[in-house]
């Protein structure tokens, strides 16, 4: 299939390499220019000079963009290029607004938009295990489908154009929570001096492990941050569900918290590190107190 995969950050990067090794034919693009020859050295694949000319043969167009205004200048910059009966599949995390925006204007003009945010991490993205919850057209998912099994292991349409979003959003309030719980149960044992790797350990096989503990508990006990999902990243993503959230009038009191404790977390200089840098907060406040 031809393919141009636009957006080559910490996930797009691996997702492409996924498409690559599956002899797809390949047009990549970033406005990063030094990760596009870096993956190219990487990879078989080729790049364009302009957006219009990546996606002028595309049968399927695969984005995986920071947020809603980079993917809303990358269709405007191409959608005037776009073959008939394209297939445009986004992986961003982004507003459901736009994507059911997209959705209606790709229809208009013989395209079809796909919302298809992703779950799983730069790791699920690197060993192609992604899992990838789908707003889109049933006849147009059906095309597609099976090019996604490059890189995820679990492949969903939930519904309509916007779908994918929300469910993104319910993913992402299950995991705000879960990372500050971490935070806090983590900081607690190490104040009260254990030690954290048969703690660890310990809850990995009890009722509290999560993927949150098995990917970012080592990472927040050792202060190592430089990786991952950035908390710039995260604060956008819940800020889009505080949108939501009262767009329909649903009360997320814990999630509204941690939008707030990640306003400190980026204040306190950790705005592009993973966003598990969260327990930083709690260890500084922990570590203030005398018992
Ligand atoms: P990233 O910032 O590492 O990558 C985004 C890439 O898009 C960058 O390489 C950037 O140069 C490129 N870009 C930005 N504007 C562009 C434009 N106008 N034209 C071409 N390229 C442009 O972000 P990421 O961590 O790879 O995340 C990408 C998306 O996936 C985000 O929406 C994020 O919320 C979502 N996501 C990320 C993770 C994660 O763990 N990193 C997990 C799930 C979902």
């Amino acid at each position: 299939m031809k393919i141009t995969f636009i957006g080559l950050g910490r996930m797009g990067w691996h997702m492409a390499g996924h498409l690559a090794r599956q002899k797809h034919t390949l047009t990549v693009l970033d406005s990063n220019l030094t990760a596009v020859s870096t993956w190219l050295a990487a990879h078989q694949g080729q790049s364009a000079p302009s957006t219009q000319d990546a996606v002028r043969d595309a049968e399927l167009v695969i984005t995986s963009l920071p947020a809603d205004a980079a993917l809303q200048l990358v269709w405007n910059e191409a959608a005037d290029s776009l073959a008939l009966g394209c297939i445009w599949i986004d992986h961003s995390t982004t507003s459901a607004e736009i994507a059911r925006q997209l959705a209606t204007t790709a229809s208009t003009r013989g395209n079809f938009f796909i919302d298809a945010p992703v779950s799983g991490g730069t790791i699920g993205a690197e060993k192609g295990t992604l899992a990838i919850m789908a707003g889109a057209d049933e006849t147009a998912w059906k095309k597609v489908e099976s090019v996604l099994q490059a890189y995820a292991q679990q492949i969903s349409r939930i519904g309509p154009p916007g779908a994918g979003q929300l469910t993104k959003m319910s993913n992402q309030i299950c995991v705000a929570g879960i990372g500050q719980a971490l935070a806090e149960g983590l900081a607690f044992a190490e104040k009260n001096g254990l030690d954290l790797e048969k703690v660890l350990a310990v809850m990995l096989k009890g009722s509290s492990t999560s993927w949150m503990m098995e990917n970012r508990s080592i990472p927040m006990i050792k202060g190592e941050f430089d990786f991952g999902f950035s908390t710039t990243l995260m604060r956008k993503d819940l800020a889009l569900v505080m949108d939501e959230a009262r767009r329909s009038d649903v009360s997320l009191p814990v999630t509204g918290l941690v939008t707030q404790l990640l306003s400190d977390v980026a204040a306190m200089g950790h705005a592009q590190s993973d966003w598990c840098s969260l327990i930083q907060r709690q260890r500084r406040l922990t570590a203030s107190r005398k018992p």
